[in-house]
Order: C-alpha cells, then sequence, then structure tokens
C-alpha cells in the first residue's frame, strides 16, 4: 500500500510518498510560495539513502491545484517518478491543524469532518483554512484514494479539564471553545509509542517528558501513555520560547502594547509569532546561527540561548511534579535530535530529579532511537527521531483497516 502523506501550509505544500511494506519514503517534496508569484517546488526521490536524487523548479502557482497538480505529474514522471499513475496512491493522509474537541482520532474525510475542520477556521485561520485546501484538491485529484485526516490536536485530548481550561469566565469556554488544545500531537504521541518500546514497556505504563523542539517548540506530559499536559494552547504560541515566538507572556502585555504602539490584532499577532523568541531577542532564529554568534562572543545570543534552555528546564520541573514517576524524557526534533548542547544544558544540575548526561553519548550523532544518560541517572533521557509523516500515514492505514 503507498500512501501519500500532505501538510498543506497557508503557502506551501509539503508531500511524501510512503510505500507502507517497507515503512520508506519513495519520494518527498515542498512546494513554496503558492499564490506568491514566482514559487519554488523540490523534488527528492528515495529522500534520505544514498540514491537520493534532487530536483528543484521554479515556476507560479496561482493555488493549491496547481501546486499538487505539479506533484502529480512529477511523481509519475518517467524518470522523475516514483509511479505509473495516480492509481498507485492508495490513501491520503493529511496533516490537520486543529480538530477541536470534536474530532478525538484519526478519521477518513466526509462533509462532518471538513465541516469541523471549517468551523475551527476562526481559531487556526492559517492552518485551517489551508489543511482543507490540500483535503479538497487530493479528493478532486486522487478520487479513488480514501483521504484521511489526522490531527495536531488529537493526542492532547486526554488532558484533564483542570489543565485544559483557562481560568477565564466559563462562558467564554462554552461559547467559543476557548481551551488549551495543545500541537505537535503526532510527534509527542510517535515518540511516546517508539520510547516505550526503548524501555520494554508497553505505552499504556510509561510516564514521560516529551520535548519537542524545532523551529515550533512544545513539551508533553505522559501519564501511562497518555498526554495530561501540554506546554502550547489554544494556538501554538503558549509555552516554551521558541524560534520567533514568544511563548508565554502576561496576557496584560497585549493590550499594553496595542495602545502603546499603534498596532492593531493583526500587527500584535506578527510581533508574538514572527518578531519574538530567539530572533526577538537576538535577530537570529536557527539555533545553529544563534551558537555561531555565542561561541564568537554575541552576549544577545548567549541570553537567547540561556532564555530559551531556561524555560524548558521550568517546564520539567513543573511537568515532574505532574507526573510523580518518570520513566524517561526524551528529545526529539530538529533542536532536540541535533543539538547536544541544549539537551546538556537542559539537564545540567538537576539533583531534584538526578538526570545525568553522558558527554560522549550526547556528542554522537546518529538517526537511531538511543539513551543519552548514564547509568547513575535516576531518569533515562533519550534522544527519539520524530517522523510525523510516517505516524500520519501509519494513522492512515489503520482508520482504513
Ligand atoms: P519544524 O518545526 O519546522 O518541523 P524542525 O524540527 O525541522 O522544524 O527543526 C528545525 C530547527 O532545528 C532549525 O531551525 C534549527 O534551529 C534546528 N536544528 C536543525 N539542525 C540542527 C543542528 N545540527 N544543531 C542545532 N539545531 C539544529
Amino acid at each position: 500500500m503507498n500512501i501519500l502523506v500532505i501538510n498543506s501550509g497557508s503557502s506551501s505544500i509539503k508531500y511524501q510518498l510512503i510505500d507502507m511494506t517497507t515503512e520508506k519514503a519513495l519520494c518527498s517534496g515542498l512546494v513554496e510560495r503558492i499564490g506568491e508569484g514566482m514559487g519554488a517546488l523540490t523534488h527528492k526521490i528515495n529522500p534520505g539513502t544514498d540514491t537520493e536524487k534532487k530536483f528543484s523548479f521554479e515556476q507560479d502557482f496561482p493555488t493549491h491545484v496547481e501546486g499538487m497538480e505539479r506533484v502529480v505529474e512529477l511523481i509519475t514522471d518517467a524518470e522523475k517518478g516514483v509511479i505509473a499513475s495516480t492509481r498507485d496512491i492508495h490513501a491520503v493522509g493529511h496533516r490537520v491543524l486543529l480538530g477541536g474537541e470534536e474530532i478525538k482520532e484519526p478519521v477518513r474525510v466526509n462533509d462532518w469532518v471538513k465541516g469541523v475542520i471549517r468551523d475551527y477556521i476562526p481559531l487556526g485561520p492559517l492552518h485551517n483554512a489551508a489543511n482543507l485546501a490540500g483535503i479538497e484538491v487530493a479528493m478532486k485529484l486522487f478520487p479513488h484514494a480514501p483521504s484521511v485526516a489526522v490531527f495536531d490536536t488529537e493526542f492532547h485530548q486526554t488532558m484533564p479539564e483542570k489543565a485544559y481550561l483557562y481560568p477565564l469566565p466559563y462562558e467564554l469556554y462554552k461559547e467559543l471553545r476557548l481551551r488549551r488544545y495543545g500541537f505537535h500531537g503526532t510527534s509527542h504521541a510517535y515518540v511516546t509509542r517508539k520510547a516505550a518500546e526503548f524501555l520494554g514497556k508497553p505505552a499504556s505504563e510509561v510516564n514521560l517528558i516529551t520535548c519537542h523542539l524545532g523551529n515550533g517548540c512544545s513539551m508533553a506530559a505522559v501519564q501511562n501513555g497518555r498526554c495530561v499536559d501540554t506546554t502550547m494552547g489554544i494556538t501554538p504560541l503558549e509555552g516554551l520560547m521558541m524560534g520567533t515566538r514568544c511563548g508565554d507572556i502576561d496576557p496584560a502585555l497585549v493590550p499594553f502594547l496595542m495602545e502603546k504602539k499603534g498596532w492593531g490584532p493583526a500587527e500584535m499577532d506578527t510581533v508574538m509569532n514572527k518578531k519574538s523568541g530567539l530572533k526577538g531577542i537576538c535577530g537570529m532564529n536557527d539555533m545553529r546561527d544563534v551558537h555561531a554568534a555565542r561561541e564568537k562572543g554575541d552576549a544577545k545570543a548567549q541570553l537567547a540561548f540561556d532564555m530559551f534552555v531556561y524555560r524548558i528546564r521550568k517546564y520539567v520541573g513543573a511537568f515532574a511534579v505532574v507526573l510523580g514517576r518518570i520513566d524517561a524524557v526524551v528529545f526529539t526534533a530538529g533542536i532536540g535530535e541535533n543539538d547536544d548542547f541544549v539537551r546538556s544544558e537542559v539537564c545540567r544540575d538537576m539533583p531534584l530529579l538526578g538526570l545525568e548526561i553522558d558527554a560522549q553519548a550526547n556528542a554522537k550523532r546518529s538517526g537511531e532511537i538511543r539513551a543519552i544518560s548514564t547509568s547513575a541517572s535516576r531518569i533515562p533521557v533519550l534522544i527519539v527521531p520524530t517522523n510525523e509523516e510516517l505516524a500520519i500515514a501509519q494513522a492512515t492505514q489503520s482508520v482504513l483497516k
């Protein structure tokens, strides 16, 4: 069975065609700058292997339809393709941002599901509208292949009321569905399953603190395999400091700044989502650039790094108390998997939890799941590479079984 996984953004489409017998990607790619004049498409066959081949194109993609049509041409092309026709795509799995309280598991797309995605557009304006556009395009281009929606919020639907409610007037929750939903759920769920396997325990018995640290950063407190708290909220802005997002701030700052600076809601939103975080403090949002500057003595870069690490440590402490017992602390995503310095600084001097990093294991580069703590560490610290596309494909397959 071949499953096409689509992550449709406001001006981009990420795709991966996965052969479910091997669970390997046949091809993957990214269409960028849709509706923004000259767009770009990068297409790779056998990505991440010795036989990887990469193709890049520039062309105008007025809408997601033209972008996806070009992808179809490529994946069925005699030279650049990997399948003979769209008939060889047996199902399509879609990443969808927000499914609210209505959707608690992956679902086959029908009119009701589309309605729920549409209903949540006001709370996830960029993503949910784009996700729906991706679904409509796929249903048009692959009418024979069932579409399944996999929601970023699903894994967090097990949070108890005391964790997901905001202490605002309760009617607002009832009227506007204002509550914490949490995101990166597919990743937190995937690394939870993998960590449980690695620890030799049933997923339903593991307690974990999972740290997904990429461009967007979030953590989850996982009790008996189920999420009981997470750092992101009604949008992916709450919680940790991120590449360009501020994370937790005093909400009173919002009206104060809007008044003081004369900013409207859109400008305020842009400042918090695109101009804050690491970038807001030191002008750089890629952690590799922050390290390079820090090592040359850039004090702002050092400060940004220290703030980033400090906030992760604060939530490790909070989630440790929430969980009581912890089987492992898990690092994943771009920074979590690749940045040994962030990992060692997060775990440094934590006598209450007794985390102890093995410097050699931490420095080793590998794409494998592994422990980076010493045998004396009271709690194992793991790196678990995430694979959201595979997780979406697996969920799609199980829905259709
Ligand atoms: P996304 O949230 O977009 O999926 P990723 O999980 O791919 O992002 O993470 C991207 C981020 O990971 C980059 O912005 C960069 O800061 C960080 N990153 C990637 N590789 C490294 C590395 N070798 N060292 C430090 N940080 C890295």
